[in-house]
């Protein structure tokens, strides 16, 4: 069974577009393989290494970023907003648990969606259903739903352009520990949330002030001033992650080099199929979702493809079973993991099994099912005595209205519409992110 980039291509495939110019697509791949990769293969190996304290219980993961990146709603303040987020997050739940908290984006790379359905009807007519902007895109119409290659070259541009802005963040002082206060998002500062990451932050100030008083501070201890936030998308359009998957010069291995992380999402993740066979290839550490149709036997398969030789840090496990059906559904593949003695890293997205439609024909969650699911999550894992390594989420640090509920800030069915932006799924906004974290900071 050798393996290449390409060999994939061999195997049965799902949800991929039908490009009609293939000499456009065999030109865009091309251009592709050339241009420079995204990350380095020695920060997918840090990140394995984070990843494995995860799964020794050292460390706790957030990762979030929207459902699908947009190229209209591509600006500064977007990536701004979500880095600021995502460690106001991490601050919260490093202060109740006293862990240091792993940041993965679904950012920089996050265009390709699966969808539930091959084409789309509105009003009579039927046409290609949107795949994400690295595909098609979202206008409804004919020649909008045509996928063109070309596309990929633009996502490659805007991953680099938005990669670049986050390790600006993470090194150029945004992160400083001293800034707490400046990451609190302008529309959460007067609500009850806001106030409560104020003395939260008022309490890391303090602690500053000790530490610096001590001789240790930005200067003289550089984690206190800089971070890592990691990258991380699906990797569902083969076409473009082949492109990006070079031999790390250092080690001689395959690494995809268009993010940290990838995963494979719950309706490309059958044994046969292209995407295993494309996973089981590259040494980045690579998530797999675990849906409601997993059997445990399938799901040891699937650990022995993925991660043969049980390596820690190689294999996250993300959950999404529904916050009706992961009591039931949840503990016999928690139990035929730990029985296997197989190293993996379990976390909690708590978006994909809870999705409604409302009357009024928005797709939302509800804050409550949310909530509920990441609860049962952890209780689950504190009866087995297992590691519930964290959550995974689609979020946005802007201040929509797509996820109904919260206590902070509650959203009605009504307001849905007030600021729905989503290109794809709702997605939690920066208030019922944070009240979120506090809620899993209390579980600690
Ligand atoms: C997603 O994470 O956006 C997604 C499509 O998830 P899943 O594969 O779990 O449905
Ligand atoms: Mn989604």
């Amino acid at each position: 069974m050798s393996w290449s980039p390409k060999s994939w291509r061999e195997f049965p495939i799902k949800q991929q577009p039908t490009y009609e110019d293939q000499e456009l697509l065999k030109s865009v791949e091309e251009e592709l393989s050339h241009y420079p990769p995204l990350i380095f293969a020695g920060e997918a190996r840090n990140l394995k290494s984070d990843l494995a304290r995860v799964g020794r219980g050292e460390a706790f993961i957030v990762q979030g970023g929207d459902c699908a990146e947009s190229f209209a709603a591509f600006n500064a303040d977007t990536i701004k907003n979500l880095f600021k987020l995502i460690l106001q997050m991490s601050v919260v739940m490093t202060y109740s648990s006293g862990k240091p908290v792993v940041k993965i984006g679904r950012v920089a790379g996050q265009f390709a969606k699966p969808r539930s359905s091959d084409f789309e009807e509105r009003d009579g007519v039927k046409l290609p259903s949107y795949r994400g902007d690295i595909i098609n895109d979202i206008e409804f119409s004919q020649e909008a739903r045509k996928p063109d290659p070309r596309r990929m070259l633009r996502a490659y541009y805007q991953s680099a352009a938005t990669m670049n802005l986050l390790r600006a963040f993470s090194r150029g002082g945004l992160a400083d520990l001293n800034k707490v206060h400046q990451w609190n998002l302008d529309f959460i500062k007067d609500h009850p949330l806001g106030k409560r990451y104020e003395e939260l932050s008022n309490q890391i100030d303090k602690a500053m002030k000790f530490l610096a008083a001590a001789g240790i501070n930005s200067q003289t201890a550089p984690q206190l001033r800089q971070t890592q936030v990691y990258t991380s998308h699906e990797a569902l359009l083969l076409n473009y992650e082949e492109a990006l998957t070079r031999i790390d010069s250092l080690t001689d291995e395959w690494y995809n080099t268009s993010a940290h992380m990838l995963w494979i999402g719950d309706r490309t993740r059958n044994l046969d199929g292209a995407h295993i066979e494309y996973f089981r290839g590259i040494k980045n550490p690579i998530g797999c979702k675990v849906g409601p149709s997993m059997q445990p036997d399938e799901l040891i398969e699937l650990i022995d493809a993925l991660n043969p030789e049980n390596e820690e840090g190689r294999l996250n496990l993300i959950v999404r079973m529904g916050a009706d059906k992961i009591s039931e559904l949840y503990p016999p593949l928690l139990q035929a993991v730990k029985e296997a003695g197989k190293n993996v890293v379990w976390t909690i997205d708590p978006m994909h099994g809870n999705v409604e439609k409302t009357g009024t024909g928005f797709k939302t969650r509800d804050f409550d099912n949310i909530l509920s699911e990441v609860r049962q999550f952890f209780e689950i894992h504190q009866k087995e005595g297992t590691v519930a390594g964290g959550i995974h989420l689609e979020m946005t640090g802007e201040d929509v209205t797509e996820c109904t509920g919260s206590t902070s800030c509650p959203i009605t069915e009504e307001k849905l519409g007030d600021r729905y932006h989503t290109q794809c799924d709702p997605r939690l906004n920066a208030n019922q992110a944070l009240e979120l974290a506090f809620m899993i900071g209390e579980e600690f």
